[in-house]
């Protein structure tokens, strides 16, 4: 039945798919769909079916801070990396489809003089992760260019919903916890120096390569900052640099990230994640929490 409305209304979809193919920590089981829509009405005509039909669904972007359990997910996984659509409203203006890529809109910003999103370079994530995580880098979070966002709702309706309603703070948003896809985002920008935009972009993939184990499959930092402090550094004062389970790894090179030594489980990762937790709380009394999100 699925099968045969993807097929119909040609949306593109994978079955019985390794979730490891579309997470960037590269584990989880299978997923028993992954229906990947090209544009808004494609996930409107999807949602209400799935919707209608009470099947199960998660969403995803580029699958950069998400993970799945070894044992799979029984439904539909919808990946809206398709909606790759960049449009320039006005001089200042962007609209990005959900699934553009991070760095792809940085660099078309970029090449059209535009600042106010050039931190987020070298975030390995789409638009659409990027506005439910509110994520963020180099004293920049994406919420600072964002105007307004448009999204499908629980009743399968399309709605625009202002900045100043997206309840934006440090890797949150309204988005979270709520039944909504979100379809694009418009960006307002500011007119700035090409060249000057284009050397702090390199300058901070620089600093990634050198400070972040990118060789290594991870969701980039395993836990968020705790008021205060740097995870990182309590996990290195800790003496769990380097620490392990099965194949899951505290990276020796950056302490903040959990990193996949090649044959990790979703089980490996959430018992060495629990455990750094746990420790780093006896130790120093501060509680960090999990930025990846386990599905
Ligand atoms: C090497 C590396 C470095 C990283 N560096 C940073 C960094 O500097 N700063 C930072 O903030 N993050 C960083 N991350 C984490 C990650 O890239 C970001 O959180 C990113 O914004 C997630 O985007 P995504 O498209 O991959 O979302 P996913 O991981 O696919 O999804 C994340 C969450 O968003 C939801 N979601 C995704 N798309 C939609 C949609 N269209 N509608 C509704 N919900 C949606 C998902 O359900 C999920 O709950 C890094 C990750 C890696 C691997």
């Amino acid at each position: 039945m699925l099968k045969t409305f993807l097929t119909e209304n040609n949306i593109p979809f994978l079955e019985n798919e390794s979730l490891k193919k579309h997470t960037t920590f590269k584990v989880g089981g299978n997923a028993a769909f992954v229906a990947m829509p090209e544009d808004k009405i494609q996930a409107l005509q999807l949602l209400k079916f799935l919707k209608e039909n009470g099947i199960k669904y998660y969403t995803i972007g580029r699958g950069s801070n998400v993970i799945f359990r070894d044992s799979g997910f029984d439904g539909v996984i919808i990946k809206t990396a398709n909606m790759q659509q960049i449009e320039y409203i006005d001089e200042t203006t962007v609209f990005a489809g959900a699934g553009v890529p991070m760095n792809l809109l940085c660099k078309s910003l970029q090449e059209n003089s535009l600042e106010g999103l050039e931190f987020c370079y070298g975030i390995p994530g789409n638009v659409g992760g990027g506005l439910y995580m509110n994520a963020g880098a180099y004293g920049g979070e994406i919420s600072n260019a964002v105007y307004q966002v448009e999204y499908i709702d629980e009743n399968c309706e399309i709605k625009t919903i202002d900045v100043k309603d997206c309840d934006f703070s440090y890797r949150h948003s309204v988005f979270q916890g709520k039944d909504w896809l979100i379809t694009g985002c418009i960006f307002k920008l500011v007119k700035g120096d090409k060249d000057k935009i284009l050397s702090f972009m390199e300058d901070i993939m620089q600093r990634r390569i050198d400070k972040q184990p990118l060789d290594k499959p991870s969701a980039g930092s395993s836990f968020k900052r705790p008021v205060g402090y740097f995870a990182a550094a309590l996990i290195e004062q800790c003496g769990l640099k380097g620490c392990s389970v099965g194949g899951a790894q505290v990276s020796e090179k950056h302490s903040g990230f959990i990193v996949n030594m090649g044959d990790a489980t979703c089980a490996d990762i959430v018992a060495l994640a629990e455990h750094v937790e746990k420790v780093v709380f006896e130790k120093t009394g501060v509680a960090i929490e999990k930025e990846m999100i386990i599905i």
